[in-house]
């Protein structure tokens, strides 16, 4: 059995019709479903659809073989245990430094940078030998420089019209975004012919789609 876990959200939305592509369809619909593991069309393949952030965990430790994530979970999970196969170009966006309308930081006072992605805002900060505060959220993080409880988040964007609403304006870009097929090692090595497969079948259908 090849057990592959997905997020719901938009990652799923993306990745159905790819897998539908290579002859993975699931037996119910993810999105109607309250079923946590789906079977699909083929005996020997199901799906598990878990929070985005667990995914690299469940693939880490062997739970499902292989798995799709998006970049920015990738970098917070650390990547331990895991290969990453291919990118998917689906999902994409950029995590990016974001401050409110006319944000001057003084350089005399630590940054106090609000978000969920630490690991990449840490190094992204270090890399710039700047010392900041962070201030871990899970969520809502444009309300952060609002309410004072900091200077700048670091998030996804794609349009830029979350950060619009909520008077904030993009600033440095950290990282180009987007989802990424992962395998347990181990699995890569018991399962390398089936993994091996749907790899080589997503890999043109990929590229097409970045051609186009
Ligand atoms: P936007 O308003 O289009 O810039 O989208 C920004 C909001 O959507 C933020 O709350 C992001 O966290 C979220 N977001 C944007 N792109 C993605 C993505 N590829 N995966 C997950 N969340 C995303």
């Amino acid at each position: 059995m090849l057990t592959i876990a997905l997020s719901k959200g938009r990652i799923l939305k993306e990745i159905l019709p790819l897998l539908a592509k290579v002859g993975i369809e699931a037996a119910e619909d993810p999105f109607e479903s309250r079923k946590l593991i789906l079977p699909t069309n083929l005996d020997d393949v199901q799906l598990l659809i878990v929070r985005a952030t667990d995914v690299p965990t469940f693939v880490q430790f062997g739970s499902a073989d292989i798995g799709i994530v998006g970049k920015d979970t990738l970098i917070e999970h650390g990547g331990d245990g895991l290969a990453e196969l291919l990118d998917l170009g689906i999902a994409a966006c950029r995590l990016a430094v974001a401050a409110p309308v006319g944000f001057e930081h003084n350089p005399s006072s630590r940054l106090k940078v609000a978000t969920k992605y630490t690991r990449s805002a840490e190094n992204y900060y270090a890399s710039l030998g700047q010392q900041i505060d962070l201030v871990k959220l899970y969520g809502s993080m444009e309300i952060a420089p609002l309410t004072g409880l900091a200077d700048v988040i670091v998030d996804l964007v794609d349009t830029g019209s979350t950060l619009k609403a909520n008077n904030l304006v993009e600033g440095e870009k950290i990282y180009d975004i987007s989802s990424r097929l992962i395998a347990n090692a181990a699995s890569l090595r018991t399962k390398y012919a089936q993994i091996a497969q749907i790899t080589d079948q997503l890999e043109p259908i990929v590229n097409a789609v970045d051609a186009a």
